[in-house]
């Protein structure tokens, strides 16, 4: 794992610890979903057995937008704690305030550059 500028190494285990929680979670939520969805229990089966990449792609289609989209959100910070890159915001490059990523550990963008888009999204009605 690469040094980070803007957090300490404590921060980052707890943020990683806090997005592997979520992964979990939304996992578990897509699991259900199919399983609720599903006739046949050995496609069931296969789904517990399965990684994250391997369910994306199989039931991506079946997979509800939102979960999907999260759970791509969580792999990407996951991966940029390796890459040393996670916390910096993406649009202007400062880091993203400790306390927000907390609360919310797969944002992109410091709360600056947030309110911008959300200002813009508000005014023109586009979305991400
Ligand atoms: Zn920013």
């Amino acid at each position: 794992m690469k040094g980070n500028r803007c957090l300490t190494p404590e921060q980052i285990k707890e943020l990683k610890e806090i997005l592997e929680q979520k992964k979990k979670e939304v996992i578990e939520d897509i699991k259900r979903g199919l399983e609720e969805n599903f006739q046949s229990e050995r496609e069931v089966g296969d789904v517990v057995d399965m990684s994250t990449d391997e369910i994306l792609k199989t039931f991506e289609m079946r997979i509800r937008d939102r979960e999907a989209k999260y759970l791509k959100k969580i792999e990407k910070a996951l991966q940029k704690i390796n890459e040393g890159t996670y916390g910096i915001c993406e649009k202007c490059g400062e880091c993203i305030n400790y306390e927000r990523l907390k609360l919310r550990p797969v944002a992109e963008l410091c709360i600056k550059c947030k309110l911008e888009q959300e200002n813009f999204e508000r005014k023109f009605g586009e979305e991400e």
